[in-house]
């Protein structure tokens, strides 16, 4: 590999952490088959990372809340811990 390759994988690398880094780590969000984040309490599909925080308060989910937290109750002490 030559310098000029090397460094454009690097590059790469960095952007994919980078694309990493934004995934929602929640156990609320699931992503689905096309990389998509997805509320897990909604089940809508998020057009991106940062609509998560303006969707995390909104009153629909607000309202669905509480009954997914009891579905997902197990698998969130799993995760959690
Ligand atoms: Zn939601």
């Amino acid at each position: 590999m030559d310098a000029q390759a090397r460094k454009k994988a690097v590059y790469r690398a960095k952007l994919n952490a980078k694309k990493k880094d934004k995934r929602i780590d929640s156990p609320l969000v699931r992503y689905n088959e096309l990389e998509q984040p997805v509320c897990r309490v909604c089940d809508l599909v998020l057009k991106s990372e940062s609509h998560w925080d303006a969707h995390q308060v909104s009153r629909k989910h607000h309202e669905l809340e509480p009954a997914i937290y009891l579905h997902v109750k197990d698998s969130y002490m799993i995760w959690w811990g």
